[in-house]
């Protein structure tokens, strides 16, 4: 019974920690390649979206002008919100085509 226990005992501390760096590599390396933090939350001095900053606004719109969805480009839900909004404006304002034709 006692060397039953202490075999199961000594494999299961072999394999544990092994196996758990592996998996902990493995998912940072992963994350990184997947996870991207909104655009807007990471700039500190920005308080809103201006619609007459087309450079930013251009990399959330395909080139037909459609509107990138936020799980692709990783924006948070707050500022696609607010992104929407600004590309529509900057539309209105021809500065950005409209989707489609
Ligand atoms: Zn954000």
């Amino acid at each position: 019974m006692a060397e039953e226990n202490i075999e199961v005992a000594t494999t299961e501390v072999k394999e544990e920690p092994k196996t758990n760096v592996e998996k902990k590599k493995f998912y940072k390396q992963h994350n990184k390649n997947k996870k991207k933090v909104c655009a807007f939350c990471e700039d500190k001095n920005l308080k809103f979206i201006d619609y007459k900053d087309v450079n930013r606004l251009k990399k959330f719109v395909t080139e037909k002008g459609k509107i990138i969805p936020s799980r692709q480009t990783g924006t948070c839900s707050h500022h696609q919100r607010e992104l929407t909004v600004a590309i529509k404006r900057a539309r209105n304002m021809a500065l950005l085509p409209f989707s489609g034709d």
